[in-house]
């Protein structure tokens, strides 16, 4: 069975000769380079996803009973953000994104080399392998922090807690992160692609993929198009794993999948307060 540390040390060979990525990696490569060369651009998709993933989810908790399309899925019916809860998680998040990921982009861009871009789109498989091994070190290695942090009551108090103090979560959320936390998430995503080998554009299609992942955490709303859903088994937790996080901290600890959870007993499912 292949292993993390396999993927480490021996990157798996891919049949190139899936070519369909070729034509959209040879537009970004004459079209956008500068663009994409740049060490901001990381940070600004997935800044930009976040804006634009958490909107329509904004929108859907302002205009809550009159849309009951949507409402009927909410989890938690009787709490609803109100704008100024929404104006504060994102300003938090654009401060921190200003006053801290930015600047630390750009003191890396004098100490560190520039990323080369390689001429070869990766293969459509090379994109799902690679992107399911990311997801997946990502995923275990914000679980055990998350537990580290729960546990541990200094840690909890100095650096998680500001991420929970709504036990009923909504898109915004999302980012309410205390600047360390932050800063570690931004750690990981910048170092397991480097760590496996990822090819930029796997780097890309996860980071936006995993803004929605987390961002869908946090909506509020179990939707019965949410990829929790959508992917057979319960691999995923979704929203209300999520949720039943932020109503009862001590379970529920990984941001995507379930497995940790079920393996370490951690996992609970949802009850929903009516
Ligand atoms: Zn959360
Ligand atoms: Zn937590």
């Amino acid at each position: 069975m292949l292993n993390i540390s396999e993927l480490l040390l021996c990157p798996l060979t891919y049949n190139r000769s899936d070519h369909l990525l070729q034509p959209l990696w040879n537009h970004l490569l004459v079209h956008h380079r500068h663009l994409i060369s740049s060490p901001l651009f990381p940070v600004l998709l997935a800044f930009s996803s976040y804006v634009i993933f958490s909107t329509p989810f904004a929108v859907m908790d302002l205009l809550g009973e009159r849309v009951s399309l949507f409402h009927k899925f909410k989890i938690q019916p009787g709490k609803r953000p109100t704008l100024r809860m929404m104006a504060r998680s994102f300003r938090m998040s654009l401060f921190n994104h200003v006053f801290f990921v930015l600047p630390s982009v750009v003191i890396s861009m004098f100490i560190l080399p520039l990323p080369a871009l390689p001429q070869e789109a990766p293969a459509l498989r090379e994109v799902f392998v690679d992107g399911l091994a990311l997801l997946l070190l990502f995923d275990t290695q914000y679980y055990i922090w998350h537990v580290v942090h729960h546990k541990h009551v200094q840690l909890y108090h100095y650096i998680h807690a500001i991420h929970h103090e709504y036990s009923a979560p909504f898109s915004w959320s999302t980012e309410q992160l205390s600047i360390p936390e932050l800063m570690t998430v931004g750690l990981w995503s910048n170092q397991d692609p480097i760590l496996l080998k990822c090819h930029p554009l796997t780097t890309w299609c996860i980071t936006v993929l995993s803004i929605w992942m987390s961002v869908e955490d946090h909506i509020g709303y179990d939707l019965p198009w949410g990829l929790n859903r959508l992917v057979p088994f319960d691999l995923l937790g979704g929203a209300p794993a999520h949720d039943m996080h932020h109503q009862r901290p001590n379970r529920n600890y990984a941001p995507f999948f379930s497995h940790w959870d079920r393996i370490f007993g951690t996992a609970v499912p949802l009850r929903k307060k009516r």
